[in-house]
C-alpha cells in the first residue's frame, strides 16, 4: 500500500526551497508526491534546465549544497562548511563533521541526522574519461549529501532486498575495489559498486534479483556474452536500477516486464578472470539510454550495506586500491 503520510514527515524536509542549489537554476517547491511517499525532482523556473541530478532513494533524500549553504531538515540546519577534494565538513545544528565520499565509507550521525557524502565536486572533476563523461551530473553543488532520519533505515526492508539472492550461500564481504566512483585506472570514475561474484562465474547459482518491485524497461546486449537490465523502480516511478555483467543467455525477464521484490532477473557472467555483480542507481533525468545510463548516478553503498547487514551497525573493510588520487 501506498504511504500517504504528509511530505514533511515522510521525509523530514521542511524548507523546500532550499533543497535544491544547484547554481544552474533556482527551483520551486514544486516537488512532486510520488506513490510510496518519494520526493522527486521538482520543476525548474528555467525550462530548459535540466533535472538538478539530485532526488531522494527511499527514506534518505540527496541535497546538493555549496559551500556556505545551510538546509532545515528534520527541524535543524544542516551547513556545508568545507569541501576538501573527497572530503566534507559538515555542520548539524552547530556540531561539525569531517566525512569522506562514500565508498566504503558509512553514513555517519550528527545530532540526530544520518549524513553520507555522495559526492564531491573535486572528485567530480578528476573524471575526464570521454566514455562516461557525465557519470557526475547529479552533483550541481560543492557537494552531495544524502541526509535520512536516524529513526528509520535508509530504505524499509520490507520493500528492499539485497540485489543478488541469498538462498543458495552468497556471501558478500565487500572485499572489492571497485566501488562508487573508485578510480580504477587514470580519468575512470567507476559507475557504481561491484559485488563479487566469483563462486557464480559460469554457473546458474546467485542469482541477481530485483531489489524492489519494478518494471523492466530494457534488456541490452554489450560485449558478448553480456548483457545490462534496466529496472524501473514501483515505489517512485522514474528512479532505475542498472544490473550490468549479466549472462545474456540466462536472462530470465523481458522488457515491460513487471517484477516483484526478490524475483529472479539473471544470472552473471565472467570467466576465469572476474565475475561480478555491477550495480547502480539512477536517480533522475528520466530513462536512461543504454548508451548513456550511467549520467545521473546515486551513490548507493550505505543502502547496500544496510539490506546486506540489515542494519548499519557494521564495520567495512579497508580499501586498498581503487582510491581517488589529487594532484595536491
Ligand atoms: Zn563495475
Amino acid at each position: 500500500m501506498f504511504d500517504r503520510d504528509p511530505l514533511v514527515n515522510r521525509s523530514g524536509l521542511s524548507g523546500l526551497k532550499h533543497l535544491w542549489v544547484g547554481r544552474a537554476a533556482v527551483w520551486t517547491a514544486a516537488l512532486v508526491w510520488q506513490a510510496g511517499g518519494i520526493v522527486i525532482v521538482g520543476r525548474a523556473e528555467t525550462p530548459s534546465s535540466p533535472a538538478n541530478g539530485s532526488g531522494s532513494w527511499g527514506n534518505a533524500v540527496y541535497v546538493n549544497l555549496n559551500i556556505g549553504d545551510t538546509l532545515p531538515y528534520l527541524g535543524k540546519s544542516v551547513t556545508l562548511l568545507g569541501v576538501t577534494n573527497n572530503i566534507v565538513t559538515v555542520s548539524v545544528d552547530g556540531k561539525t563533521c569531517t566525512l569522506a565520499v562514500a565508498q566504503l565509507t558509512l553514513p555517519a550521525v550528527i545530532n540526530g541526522v544520518r549524513v553520507f557524502v555522495a559526492d564531491t565536486r573535486p572528485v567530480a572533476a578528476l573524471t575526464t574519461d570521454e566514455e562516461y563523461p557525465l557519470v557526475h551530473a547529479a552533483l550541481t553543488g560543492d557537494a552531495l549529501l544524502c541526509l535520512s532520519d536516524l529513526a528509520r533505515p535508509l530504505l524499509d526492508p520490507d520493500r528492499f532486498t539485497f540485489p543478488i539472492s541469498r538462498d543458495d550461500g552468497f556471501c558478500w564481504s565487500m572485499a572489492e575495489n571497485s566501488h562508487m566512483f573508485a578510480y580504477l585506472r587514470p580519468q575512470r570514475s567507476h559507475e557504481g559498486i561491484d559485488i563479487d561474484l566469483t563462486p557464480a562465474r559460469g554457473k546458474e547459482i546467485h542469482a541477481l534479483v530485483a531489489i524492489e518491485d519494478g518494471t523492466v524497461r530494457w534488456v541490452e546486449h554489450g560485449q558478448p556474452p553480456e548483457a545490462c537490465l534496466l529496472l524501473e523502480s514501483e515505489s517512485q516511478p522514474g528512479l532505475y536500477y542498472i544490473y550490468q555483467h549479466l549472462n545474456r543467455d540466462k536472462v530470465f525477464v523481458q522488457p515491460g516486464q513487471s517484477v516483484k521484490r526478490g524475483d529472479r532477473l539473471a544470472y552473471t557472467c565472467g570467466d576465469w578472470r572476474w565475475g561480478h555483480l555491477h550495480f547502480s542507481v539512477v536517480g533522475a533525468g528520466g530513462q536512461p539510454e543504454y548508451a548513456d545510463r550511467y549520467r545521473y548516478l546515486l551513490n548507493c553503498f550505505p543502502q547496500l550495506a544496510e539490506l546486506w547487514h540489515g542494519s548499519l551497525a557494521i564495520e567495512t573493510p579497508v580499501r586498498t586500491s581503487g582510491k581517488f588520487r589529487f594532484a595536491n
